[in-house]
């Protein structure tokens, strides 16, 4: 019998598991991946900190539901096939209820997603997640930040702030109900990786990102990169109920337009897509409400009744836009 040291006992018991879609998985020094004819290979990774990105008594296996799902997001932003992912883990100390529940989050959405993880890295030292997601698509067709063209309509899928209004609860900033607090903290540990609508884009969105630092500073990222600006309008944003409640707030509105996590999607498209979108957004039942216009010019604006623009609290929103 071997005996396995605490590193490899880790591994084996919570993140060895059968890769059908890989030629090698866990346990050599690589593994080995066969990408399909005319594919490109999209990879990203994602580092989530402790006190950082997350609050250090998040339940484990939200956590790793998260830390797949951000990576998922990556995909789903360039319209990218997910099909293998990668964990390095540093944990501050071996604990296997705590690892046995992260790896159930994590492998759920995994299957959820027919991906598999094939290998990663372990190490101690304060907790940190980074995760890498490797996956295909057809050679040229990625859906990238710099193709919004002046003209265009900018779009956001499902709902948008939950996430932010948890965390500024948390901090203090603005008070939740109890049971909607419930509510948006699932959003905020458990987002939708929209990857079928992401792939559904390709040859619709001339440009697209996920929102994880907000809205006006990610759509911020897509104007930087495609030379242009664009304008938001406040009162068309897709709110749930909670994000209704909060938007008159400053504290409220500055989290649903500045706050980030969603894992939604922003993109941009010519006017002669919104049927193609709205028939999308039925066929795979997320919302999907046009937002704004790409304009000439730099940065975001947000604007409120009659195109006023909007303050947003504690910062300008020339903090979004593009220098
Ligand atoms: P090396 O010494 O070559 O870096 P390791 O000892 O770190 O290899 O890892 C052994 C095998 O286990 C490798 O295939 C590696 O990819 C995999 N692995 C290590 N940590 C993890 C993890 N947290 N999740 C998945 N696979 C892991
Ligand atoms: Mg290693």
């Amino acid at each position: 019998m071997t005996h396995d040291t605490p590193e490899f006992d880790v591994i084996a018991r919570h993140f060895t598991r059968p890769a059908a879609n890989a030629v090698l998985g866990v346990g050599d020094d690589c593994a080995l991946v066969q990408l399909s004819r005319g594919m490109e290979l999209a990879v990203s990774v994602d580092t989530m900190v402790s006190g950082t990105h997350f609050f250090p008594d998040v339940d484990p296996e939200t956590l790793g539901h998260k830390s797949l799902a951000v990576n998922l997001s990556d995909m789903a932003a360039m319209g990218a096939m997910p099909y293998w992912a990668m964990l390095a883990l540093t944990l501050p100390k071996v604990d296997h209820d705590w690892l046995g529940a992260f790896a159930k989050g994590f492998f759920d959405l995994a299957e959820e997603f027919d991906v598999s993880l094939i290998g990663g890295d372990t190490t101690r030292g304060p907790l940190t997640l980074t995760v890498t997601i490797m996956g295909e698509i057809p050679a040229g067709a990625a859906v990238r930040r710099s193709g919004a063209k002046v003209g265009n309509d900018v779009w956001v899928s499902g709902h948008l702030g939950d996430a932010a209004l948890a965390v500024a609860h948390r901090h203090g900033k603005l008070q939740l109900d109890e049971a909607d607090y419930r509510e948006a903290v699932m959003r905020l540990y458990e987002p939708t990786p929209r990857v079928s609508l992401g792939q559904a884009l390709r040859g619709v969105a001339t440009a697209a990102i996920d929102i994880s630092d907000g809205l006006l500073a990610d759509l911020g990222h897509i104007c930087k990169l495609s030379k242009v600006g664009a304008v938001v309008e406040l009162a068309a944003l897709p709110l749930s109920a909670i994000g209704g409640r909060h938007v008159a707030s400053d504290a409220g509105r500055t989290a649903i337009v500045a706050g980030g996590d969603d894992y939604e999607l922003c993109f941009t498209a010519h006017p002669n897509s919104r049927e193609s979108i709205a028939d999308l957004a039925k066929m795979l039942g997320v919302p999907i409400t046009r937002i704004g216009q790409v304009k000439r010019g730099k940065g975001v604006s947000l604007v409120g009744p009659e195109g006023k623009p909007v303050k947003i609290d504690g910062r300008g929103y020339d903090h979004f836009s593009a220098p």
